[in-house]
Parts: structure tokens; C-alpha cells; sequence
């Protein structure tokens, strides 16, 4: 069956509207994942492979990933090692400086479940997920630099595949916790 467009007109500005949006999502996405900003960002043993990450071999930075020193200017948090209870707050407020849309990997099971302190430390946080939102875990301890790429891969789907319409509805989330739990 043809359709003709003049008899169709809500249907014919519904779709070209959608099509508006797709092609802006995928130029926002595109320049979203090709140009994401790490904050530099390291409590624990796991950031000495985030370094290895960033070192010739693995080369992070063709990602167009250039660490960056302020939360301010930093779109991604990748929390490498363990989070203190003492530091927790201290996380947050980080988190809540970094400008939207944002993303987190937490990297080793210290930052994921409290690792080795989890059995008997009262001062770590058992799971970073707890204080602020996580995209992608990184199991492993240490995760070598590999799973860090691989993460970073992930994230880059998963950005991929964001609508901005999704995005301003996440903005307008409260998100986090501001206090720890155990
Ligand atoms: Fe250190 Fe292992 Fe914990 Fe990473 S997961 S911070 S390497 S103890």
C-alpha cells in the first residue's frame, strides 16, 4: 500500500521529528564516547594498573581519554581501590563537582564489595555502588590493564546506545546516597 504523506500529516511530523533526534543522539554519543575525560582518581594498589593502562603498551588515550586533574573538567570516574568509610563523603562530593552526563567503573573487588576488608575491617565501604551509581565493575585484584580497555569498550556501548531524551530524565534523578552504608 502507498501511504501519501499529505494525507498522513501527525504521522509524517512525528517521524521526521525521530529522525531529527536519532541523527543528533548519534552525533552527541559520538562525540559523548570519543572524547571521555577521566578524572584522576586512585585510593589503593588497583591505580597502579590504571597507570599501566594509560603507559604506551595499552595506550588508553587512543580512546581520546586525557586524564583530567579536576572533577570539574572530568566526565568519568574510575575508582581504583579501596573506599574508606572516613572517605566516602569525600567521594560523593567529587562525584556531585563532575559536570553531567557522568559515568563511573568501579575497578577491583575492593571498590565493588570491599575486597579483603570486607570480612572484618569496619572502616571499608562494601561497595562503592552504595554511595554513588556504577556503569561498569571491573572484577579482580588487581584487574590487569586489559580489563580496564575492555571496560572502557563496554562504556563506549553503552553510550552509544543513550538517547538524550533519556539523559535529561537521568539529570533530573537524585541519583546517589550521600551517606555510606556497610
Ligand atoms: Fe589493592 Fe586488590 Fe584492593 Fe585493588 S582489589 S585495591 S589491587 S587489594
Amino acid at each position: 500500500t502507498i501511504v501519501n504523506p499529505a494525507e498522513t500529516p501527525q504521522v509524517t511530523q512525528q517521524l521526521s521529528e525521530n529522525i531529527i533526534l536519532t541523527t543528533l543522539d548519534d552525533l552527541y554519543n559520538w562525540a559523548k564516547m570519543s572524547s571521555l575525560y577521566p578524572m584522576m582518581f586512585g585510593t589503593a594498589c588497583c591505580f597502579m594498573e590504571f597507570m599501566a593502562a594509560y603507559a604506551s603498551r595499552f595506550d588508553m588515550e587512543r580512546y581520546g581519554m586525557i586524564p583530567r586533574a579536576t572533577p570539574r573538567q572530568a566526565d568519568l570516574l574510575i575508582t581504583a581501590g579501596t573506599i574508606t568509610m572516613k572517605y566516602a563523603p569525600n567521594l560523593v562530593r567529587l562525584y556531585e563537582q563532575m559536570p553531567e552526563p557522568k559515568y563511573v567503573i568501579a575497578m577491583g573487588a575492593c571498590t565493588i564489595t570491599g575486597g579483603m576488608f570486607s570480612v572484618d575491617s569496619p572502616s571499608a565501604v562494601r561497595g562503592v555502588d552504595k554511595l554513588i551509581p556504577v556503569d561498569v565493575y571491573i572484577p579482580g585484584c588487581p584487574p590487569r590493564p586489559e580489563a580496564v580497555v575492555d571496560a572502557v569498550i563496554k562504556l563506549r556501548k553503552k553510550i552509544a546506545n543513550q538517547s538524550i531524551q533519556e539523559l535529561s530524565q537521568l539529570q533530573q534523578t537524585h541519583r546517589y546516597y550521600s551517606t555510606p552504608h556497610k
